[in-house]
């Protein structure tokens, strides 16, 4: 099951570029995937919006999911003004509430203040922020938890793993240990990026050997995200027994908060080729989108993001390294072979471009941000938003 590059030829000569385009149909299968398995592992799945926060969709994906989470007040509100607000009703069950989750490192008294309004699940990274807000928000009547760090590691982005040594996020179980818990009602970890039900199952074994006298206590556990769900060789069927297994033994109810399952593979960036150059026999095309603008994760992660009709170094006639259009010398996108040259003009289609892409734009050497596409069902595609000269000045 490769990338879907078909779903928009048809408007490849008309959009402006750069643009993001992202698929409603795409979307959908990804929601459909997650709402199966909350159906039958009986448990409850958030979107993520850090990963994704496109909320031109969020009607869509309020249908499908049980609610949104935030990594802080900004993304507490949108998920709330643009979602919860609005008690959007399920397709399978007769009517369900939206729950609005948060979870940061530490919050001030003046964030919580807003969040109480908007939020119903808190969670704290450590007792003293528990303490601090503690009176308020119970009294605000909001279900508290605690984040966990079980300090195991299934992954080597080291960027990317919570559990690492020197982590400032989650409680391990050290500091744990001693603390009262009246008033807590769930635990909450997230240690997983882009991983398979085996790495959580590890995690989950690490997380009721060190915090399992805990669970007994909680009403819920928030296994955070990193989940691939929606990947074709993701196993299911190992996530849901987990899930089943877990909740029956706690008595509790499982969350899981996928952000890039939920839109995986359905968004595109549409770049054009300005110019092509030549240096100690290697051929640049310089493209209208930037890594370090567009696609951040490309330098951070790194990684070389799929794109359209094209093989790897050397695979095909004609390789090219495919540069930005910013005076950053290591902004380069990757090298892609093709089966022809490339000419100026010619428009290029990067895949998987709906997570972690508009969220991290930023406009570094005055660089425009991409616009925004919506794809319907049935292929039609309209502008959500586009940016000029204005989004780049007002910021500065
Ligand atoms: C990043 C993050 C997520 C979403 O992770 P994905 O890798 O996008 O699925 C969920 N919960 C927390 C706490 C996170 O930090």
């Amino acid at each position: 099951m490769g990338i879907e590059y078909e779903r928009i030829d048809h408007v490849l000569g008309a959009v402006p570029t750069p643009c993001y385009i992202v698929s409603e149909a795409l979307l959908e299968n990804n929601l459909r995937r997650l709402r199966q398995v909350a159906d039958r592992a009986g448990c409850k799945i958030l979107l993520a919006q850090k990963a994704f926060s496109m909320y031109f969709y969020y009607p869509l994906i309020g249908k499908y999911l049980d609610g949104v989470t935030a990594s802080g007040l900004y993304e507490a509100r949108l998920g709330y003004e643009e979602l919860c607000q609005h008690e959007i009703m399920d397709i399978s069950k007769a009517a369900k509430r939206c729950e609005n989750h948060v979870f940061s490192p530490a919050y001030t008294k003046a964030q919580m203040g807003e969040l109480l309004d908007i939020c119903d699940h808190i969670v704290f990274n450590s007792f003293a922020q528990w303490e601090m807000h503690k009176e308020a928000a119970l009294r605000a009547g909001k279900s508290c938890g605690i984040r966990i760090n079980p300090e195991c590691s299934t992954q080597d982005h080291a960027i990317y793993d919570p559990c690492g040594p020197g982590s400032r996020l989650g409680v391990t179980p050290d500091k744990f240990a001693g603390n009262a818990l009246e008033g807590l009602e769930g635990l909450h970890f997230h240690c997983l990026c882009e991983q398979n039900a085996d790495a959580l199952i590890t995690t989950m074994n690490a997380v009721e050997e060190k915090f399992g006298a805990s669970l007994y206590q909680m009403r819920w556990l928030n296994m955070g995200g990193g989940h691939h769900i929606t990947r074709a060789d993701y196993d299911v069927e190992g996530l849901i027994a987990l899930i089943q297994r877990i909740q029956e033994k706690y008595g509790l109810t499982v969350y899981l908060e996928p952000g890039e399952a939920v839109a995986l593979n359905a968004g595109f960036l549409v770049t054009q080729v300005l110019e092509i150059v030549e240096n100690s026999g290697i051929m640049t095309a310089i493209v209208d989108t930037s890594a370090a603008c567009h696609m951040p994760d490309v330098l951070e992660m790194p990684y070389r993001p799929p794109l359209c009709g094209s093989g790897e170094l050397g695979e095909k006639a004609c390789t090219y390294r495919l540069g930005g259009p910013t005076c950053l010398a290591g902004d380069v996108i990757g090298a892609y072979s093709f089966d022809r040259a490339l000419h100026v003009g010619d428009r290029l289609v990067f895949g998987d471009m709906a997570i972690y892409s508009m969220v991290k734009n930023n406009t570094f050497n005055g660089m425009p941000l991409p616009a925004i596409i919506a794809l319907d069902q049935n292929g039609a595609w309209q502008v959500i938003k586009q940016f000029g000269y204005a989004d780049f000045k007002m910021r500065l």
